[in-house]
């Protein structure tokens, strides 16, 4: 009962997240408000839809992969939105893969499981929404490599697992709605923290005699070593393939990582938990983009804000 899937957001990550449920052998229908990028699934062959409720008549699974809350609660809540053809729906299935709030994850999956279906599946009383971001950026999705971080009832989880396996490589259970957006908020924290971190530490040093690449071999042998040190170095000419050797472009753009602050402080802020660090990265990030550069590679904090000298 997974075969036929509704992909909706066809953007950096999510055509590529599609392209391999395609290849996979999933019957996709898919949907964007961005008509350039439905062209290239139409000139494929693969049946394109005007709007989430006309995805919503056709699919047994429904994914979501939108930028931020708000296009989300549109897509599924919206007018012509996958909830707007009336009750009861024909997805048994909602995977959000957005990185979104937990709060907002939670407010829909309760809507979606109030909800009745067409035809029932197997044990499943009413449609079932589970929160799946992702974490690998662009290549991973191109690759199916994917790590997806799961919240929601784990025998969904369990039935989903094969449209999971055909675009990631890891897949790893959160717990109830909201827990895998949570994770993804969280993880993104840390590694704008430890970026932000890297970043002044190589200012500093570079500013006190010691070149970038001996730092960095330090750091990948000491107890600095991070994935901002190791994998994704901020300091242009340190590291191969990385953005920071191509002008900070491709990679995870700044308004992305803005935006997740937002949402991580905005999380805190709701249930009182004090988060200085996120406050102050997002502080930065936000005044990375609102400068002209929420375009350029998150590791552009570099520059912008610790502009060292270079080696
Ligand atoms: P993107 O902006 O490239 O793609 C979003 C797509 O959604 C666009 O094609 C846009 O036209 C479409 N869209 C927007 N509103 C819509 C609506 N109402 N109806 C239909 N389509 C609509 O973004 P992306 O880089 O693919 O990221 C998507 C999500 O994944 C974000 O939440 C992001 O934070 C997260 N994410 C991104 C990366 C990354 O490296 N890019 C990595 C992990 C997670």
């Amino acid at each position: 009962h997974l075969e036929r899937v509704g992909f909706i957001g066809l953007g950096n990550m999510g055509s590529r997240m599609a392209n391999n449920l395609i290849k996979a052998g999933y019957n996709v229908a898919v949907h964007d408000i961005n008509l350039s990028v439905i062209k290239m699934f139409s000139d494929k062959g693969i049946s394109v839809k005007g709007s989430p409720m006309e995805v919503a008549e056709t699919s047994d699974v429904v994914i979501t992969m939108l930028p931020s809350p708000t296009h989300v609660l549109d897509v599924y809540t919206g007018p012509n939105g996958l909830l707007s053809g009336g009750n009861p729906v024909r997805p048994w299935l909602f995977i959000d893969s957005s990185t979104i709030d937990p709060q907002t994850t939670r407010k829909l999956s309760s809507v979606v499981s109030n909800c009745a279906l067409i035809e029932k599946k197997d044990s499943w009383e009413t449609p079932v929404m589970l929160d799946a971001p992702v974490s690998g950026g662009v290549p991973a999705a191109e690759n199916g490599t994917l790590t997806f971080m799961v919240g929601g009832p784990e025998e969904a989880y369990k039935a989903a697992q094969p449209l999971f396996s055909s675009m990631g490589k890891n897949t790893i259970y959160c717990g109830s709605s909201g827990t895998g957006s949570a994770a993804k908020i969280c993880n993104n924290l840390a590694m704008a923290v430890s970026m932000l971190g890297v970043s002044e530490a190589f200012v500093l040093g570079q500013s006190l005699g010691i070149k970038a690449s001996t730092l960095t071999k330090i750091f990948n042998s000491s107890s600095a070593r991070c994935w901002s040190s190791d994998t994704y170095n901020p300091v242009p000419g340190v590291m191969d393939g990385v953005p920071s050797s191509r002008n900070y472009d491709g990679g995870f753009a700044s308004t992305l990582m803005a935006k997740d602050l937002n949402l991580a402080s905005a999380s805190a802020k709701e249930i009182g938990v004090k988060c200085p660090l996120t406050s102050e990265a997002n502080h930065i990030f936000t005044k990375l983009c609102d400068e002209g550069h929420g375009t350029k590679d998150f590791s552009f904090v570099f520059r912008n804000f610790y502009s060292g000298k270079d080696e």
